[in-house]
């Protein structure tokens, strides 16, 4: 079924899927891991290891008490060579678990199929294998799979859009391990107690559509819909609204209209996770960009360095002048090809001078551009000016907080002007203020 309904805004993106047909390679065991205590969004993890410890793959070396965060397992076996500290991208210090590997890869007596008998169980086994959502988002996925009771779940959607140009891990995914995202599928319905499975995919991705529905075929309540290929249509709220004609309010999750959204390499894990039982260590990427000499997809441990990763797709062609983690829309920009692979990453990309390059900023010339392209009805604009003057009043007045990063205004924009940092400052601004107010008012409370 071909759905035409689609998201308002949003922007046409060349696809670049280079690698779509390149069989996933793996690389080896790399001498050491470097291995960050947050690959998720909330809580950090504290490592439950010391210096000089040995470890064994797939053993727990970083867990938190948090309700939203994910424990962090060793991707090798070998000995802890180092607890120390790595700033992220965003500025932020993370700890580090540096594990040099002894090659043997042995697995922890830990590492066995979880016995899931009913929705707890299952649960708590999504829990214990550390899966977050592997579209990029990062998200706990035990916390996602498990609303609270009044939020009345009927459909599953599972992402398999892959969106963003040159990124085909999801579609690799599709078409090696199509069984296992079946299996994950059966799992999540019926655990979950959802009947109701919509596999939702772009249309540029045809003999993958055309595998999913022959396995779909034979399975009742699982529906395989083409959508228009439009960026960024595998964001969670565009893509609910064209599969299901619900839309997310704002400030609301996909829970509140009856939805849990899985991307399809999450879902793919869950059904390998039951069977061998060993949690998320490695992550498939793809490897793409001008300056990368070999165009791949691998299969890495996480940890592994971004060198590593480069050097064994040959290195580079040309000096790269911008290494992204990530599409080349929402990706991260990296400072240092030391930084590790970790759960959430997808692609790495690698660009010279001529691709990566972005002419400098102008002036805005108020061509409204960055409105239309804003899928979610933001003025991007203003939010980048209140942001920039730190103007508190009209940064909630412009629903900064709704922003999802997609990148639409900024591609759109004729100025070069850079939206996207400025609104991630402003909401920045408005986490700190909160922080602040809360704060305040616990001290109040025990003054009183
Ligand atoms: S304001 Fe946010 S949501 Fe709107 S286009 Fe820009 S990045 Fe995307
Ligand atoms: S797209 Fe750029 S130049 Fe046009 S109104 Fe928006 S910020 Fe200004």
């Amino acid at each position: 079924m071909f759905v035409k309904k689609s998201f308002s805004g949003g922007v046409e993106v060349p696809h670049f899927k280079n690698t779509e047909n390149i069989q996933t390679e793996k690389i080896g065991v790399p001498d050491e891991v470097i291995i960050p205590m947050q690959q998720h969004s909330g809580a950090p993890c504290k490592p439950t290891v010391k210096e000089g410890e040995p470890v064994k793959v797939g053993q727990v070396i970083g867990i938190s008490e948090s309700f939203i965060s994910a424990p962090i397992h060793s991707s090798v076996s070998g000995t802890v060579a180092d607890i120390s500290s790595m700033i992220f991208p965003d500025g932020r210090y993370v700890a580090t678990v540096v594990i040099k590997a002894d090659g043997k890869q042995d697995i922890h007596e830990d590492v066995k199929p979880p016995i899931c008998t009913n929705k707890e169980e299952f649960i708590e086994a999504v829990k214990n294998s550390g899966l977050v959502g592997l579209g990029g988002a990062g998200f706990p996925a035990h916390v996602k799979l498990n609303p609270p009771k009044d939020k009345n779940i009927d459909t599953l959607i599972i992402n398999a859009a892959e969106c963003e140009p040159f990124i085909t891990s999801d579609y690799r995914e599709i078409m090696e391990n199509s069984a296992d995202i079946m299996d994950g599928i059966d799992a999540v319905t019926k655990f979950i107690g959802v009947s109701n499975v919509i596999i939702g995919i772009e249309d540029n991705k045809p003999e993958a559509i055309s595998l999913l529905k022959k396995l779909a075929a034979g399975k009742k309540g699982i529906d395989v819909k083409a959508l228009r290929t439009r960026y960024p249509q595998g964001a969670e709220k565009m893509l609910i609204y064209a599969l299901t004609g619900r839309k997310v309010p704002p400030g609301k999750l996909p829970m509140d209209v009856g939805v849990i959204v899985m991307n399809i390499t999450s879902v793919g894990f869950v059904g390998r996770y039951l069977k061998d039982g060993m949690p998320l260590i490695k992550k498939r990427v793809t490897v793409d960009g001008s300056a990368v000499n070999r165009p791949s997809n691998v299969e890495a441990l996480i940890g592994t360095k971004l060198s590593d990763v480069f050097d064994f797709c040959g290195g580079f062609k040309t000096e790269p002048f911008k290494i992204i983690m990530g599409g080349p829309m929402m990706g991260i920009a990296q400072y240092t090809l030391d930084a590790p692979v970790m759960k959430y990453t997808n692609a790495l990309l690698a660009f010279d001078k001529t691709f990566g390059n972005v002419p400098p900023e102008t002036a805005c010339i108020r061509c409204g551009r960055c409105y239309r392209a804003c899928p979610v009805n933001l003025m991007p604009l203003h939010i980048n000016r209140a942001a920039l003057v730190e103007d508190m009043d009209a940064l909630h007045k412009y629903h900064t907080m709704d922003c999802i990063e997609c990148g639409c205004c900024a591609y759109s924009c004729p100025a070069r002007i850079p939206l996207v940092q400025s609104i991630r400052l402003g909401k920045t601004l408005i986490k700190k203020a909160q922080a602040k107010a809360k704060k305040d008012e616990s001290q109040k409370d025990v003054k009183s």
